[in-house]
C-alpha cells in the first residue's frame, strides 16, 4: 500500500508516560506502546494476542456499529492493568469472566485494570461490550473509517482498527481472526478469509467470517455496503473472493477486468515467491472517494480510482504480492517497510517482463536515470525511512532498484531462490532487514553487508562501483512501456 500522513513520533509519546502504581508487587502497568520507535503507542506491552472473535451489528444510515469482541490471549510479564487500542464507547469489559475497571488514556488507549493482578505466563480471555460511530471517532485528528454513500469501510495503514475493534495494534502481535457482522438485508459485509456462512432472521444478515491464518491488525478489514460478490477457484485450486459496489459508476468495468484476474495472477506470483500462503484470494472495490490500494489479506482493498484510466493489472500484482511479502512474513518494525513496499513493487516489474511491456533490469534503469544525484528522491533511505516518509515513492522505487542490484550482484539462480524460499522460511511470523539479508548471504554465499548498505541506508545517489554492479549505465533510457501503469499506482501517496 500507499500513502500518506506525518504521524510525528514525538506527538505519539505524549502517552506513553502516563505509568499508573502498581497495585500489588511484582506487577505493573503494561505499556501504552509495543516499542515501535516510529509509532511509541501503537500496539502494547505485556500480552501477546493469539485470536480476535468479533461479534458485531451495523447500521449503515446511522454508521452505528455495535457489538463483542472476544479476545485471546495470554500474559508475557506481570500485570497490573494492561491497554487495548480502541476509540469506540466500551460498556463493559471482563478478564477472565470477572467484570474489570476501564478508562481511556491517551489518543487510543483503553486501559483495562482486572481485579486482580495477573502473572506472567497468564492465559486471558477478554471481552469488550461496545458501540459507536466510528465516523465521529478521530485520533491525532484524523479517521481512516471510510464512510460511503451506502455504509462504511476500514482499511488503512498503519492503522484502521482503533475505529472497529479493540486491538493490540501493530504488525508484531499477529492473530487469527472469526469476525461475524449483522447488517440489513439487502446489505453486504466483506471481510478477510473465507466466508463460513450467511443467515438471515427478521430483516438482519449475518456474515461470517474466517481467517485461520496469523493475520496484523492492520490487515484486518471490514466493508459494509452494497456489494455484488463473485466467487470461483483460481487454475492452482485457489478459492477466490470478490467484492464490486453497486455504485462504482464508470469505473466498474474497468475494475472488473482488474480484480478479475486475481486468481489468473495469484498463480503467476505463486510461480514466483511459492505456493500461495491463505485459504482464499480476492478483493473488494467499495465506492471510496479514497485513492488507495491496500494488501488487505486475502481480501485486497481497492479504490474505484485506481481504475479510473482503465484496467489496471499492474496494482492488483503489487497488492497480491504482499501476502507473500508483508502479510504471510510481515515487518517487526514500521522501519522495515522496504521489505513490503520493495518487493511488492518489484513484482510489478517482473509482472511487466511477463507482459512484454518492459524488463525489470530496464525499469530500474529508468528509475536510476531519471533522478539526477542532487534529486531529494536519494536521500530517502528505504531501508529505514522514518514515520514521515514511510510511504515515500522512494521506498517503492529506491526499494525496487535495491531488490534489482542484489539480483544483479547473486545472479538469477540465487535470486530467485530467495525470492521464492523467503516467504516459506519466515511463513506467518516476522521478520526485518537484518533476517533477510542474512538469508540472501545463506542462499547465495556471498557477504552482502555493502551491497544492502549502499542501497537501503545511504541518503546518497549509488555512484560508481556501486552502480555499475547494479546497473547498466546507459547514455540514453527510454521509458518502459508499463511506466505509466505502474506510476499510476503511486496514486495512493495522495492525501
Ligand atoms: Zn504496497
Amino acid at each position: 500500500m500507499h500513502r500518506r500522513f506525518l504521524v510525528p513520533g514525538a506527538l505519539a509519546a505524549a502517552s506513553v508516560l502516563l505509568a499508573i502504581p502498581a497495585s500489588a508487587a511484582g506487577a505493573s502497568p503494561g505499556a501504552p506502546g509495543i516499542g515501535d520507535p516510529y509509532y511509541p503507542a501503537y500496539g502494547n506491552g505485556g500480552y501477546d494476542v493469539s485470536h480476535y472473535d468479533l461479534r458485531l451489528t451495523y447500521r449503515p444510515e446511522t454508521d452505528e456499529l455495535a457489538g463483542t469482541a472476544t479476545i485471546l490471549a495470554r500474559t508475557t510479564e506481570d500485570l497490573s492493568s494492561f491497554d487495548l487500542d480502541f476509540l469506540l464507547d466500551v460498556a463493559e469489559v471482563r478478564v477472565n469472566g470477572a467484570t474489570a475497571a476501564f478508562a481511556s488514556s491517551g489518543e487510543h488507549e483503553l486501559v483495562v485494570t482486572p481485579k486482580v493482578p495477573l502473572a506472567k505466563g497468564t492465559p486471558l480471555t477478554v471481552v469488550v461490550r461496545y458501540s459507536g460511530v466510528p465516523s465521529t471517532k478521530s485520533a491525532y485528528g484524523f479517521s481512516t473509517w471510510h464512510r460511503t454513500p451506502d455504509g462504511a469501510v476500514a482499511a488503512d495503514e498503519p492503522e484502521s482498527a482503533w475505529w472497529w475493534f479493540p486491538s493490540n495494534d501493530h504488525p508484531l502481535d499477529k492473530a487469527t481472526y472469526d469476525v461475524s457482522v449483522a447488517v440489513p438485508d439487502g446489505t453486504q459485509a466483506i471481510s478477510n478469509g473465507t466466508l463460513q456462512s450467511t443467515t438471515s432472521r427478521l430483516g438482519w444478515t449475518r456474515w461470517t467470517w474466517r481467517q485461520n491464518k496469523p493475520q496484523a491488525t492492520y490487515l484486518a478489514t471490514l466493508a459494509l455496503g452494497r456489494f455484488d460478490i463473485s466467487t470461483g477457484t483460481s487454475e492452482g485450486g485457489v478459492p477466490v473472493v470478490n467484492a464490486y459496489s453497486r455504485n462504482l459508476g464508470d469505473n466498474e468495468g474497468a475494475a472488473r477486468a482488474s480484480v478479475e484476474r486475481t486468481g489468473e495472477i495469484v498463480d503467476w506470483l505463486s510461480g514466483v515467491f511459492g505456493p500461495y500462503p491463505f485459504a482464499s484470494a480476492g478483493g473488494y472495490v467499495p465506492n471510496t472517494t479514497t485513492g488507495f490500494a491496500l494488501e488487505t489479506q486475502s481480501r485486497v482493498y481497492y479504490s474505484p480510482r485506481q481504475f479510473a484510466n482503465g484496467s489496471n493489472t499492474s496494482v492488483v500484482v503489487h497488492e497480491l504480492a504482499h501476502q507473500w511479502y508483508g502479510d504471510s512474513v510481515s515487518v517487526k518494525g514500521w522501519k522495515d517497510i522496504w521489505l513490503n513496499e520493495g518487493f511488492a513493487r518489484y513484482a510489478q516489474w517482473l509482472w511487466s517482463e511477463h507482459e512484454g511491456e518492459g524488463t525489470a533490469q530496464e525499469l530500474a534503469d529508468y528509475v536510476y536515470a531519471s533522478h539526477p544525484a542532487d534529486d531529494a528522491f536519494w536521500t530517502v533511505k528505504p531501508g529505514d525511512p522514518g514515520a514521515d516518509r514511510q510511504f515515500d515513492i522512494a521506498v517503492y522505487d529506491r526499494g525496487a532498484l535495491a531488490v534489482q542490484a542484489l539480483r544483479n550482484e547473486i545472479g538469477d539462480e540465487a535470486f530467485f531462490a530467495v525470492l521464492k524460499g523467503w516467504p516459506a522460511s519466515h511463513a506467518y511470523g516476522n521478520a526485518d532487514i537484518a533476517d533477510f539479508r542474512a538469508y540472501a548471504e545463506q542462499v547465495s554465499g556471498k557477504s552482502l553487508g555493502a551491497l544492502f548498505d549502499t542501497w537501503l541506508f545511504q541518503p546518497a545517489k549509488p555512484a560508481g562501483p556501486a552502480a555499475r554492479s547494479g546497473l547498466t549505465a546507459r547514455a540514453t533510457v527510454v521509458q518502459p512501456r508499463s511506466w505509466k501503469k505502474i506510476a499510476a499506482t503511486n496514486g495512493v501517496h495522495e492525501h
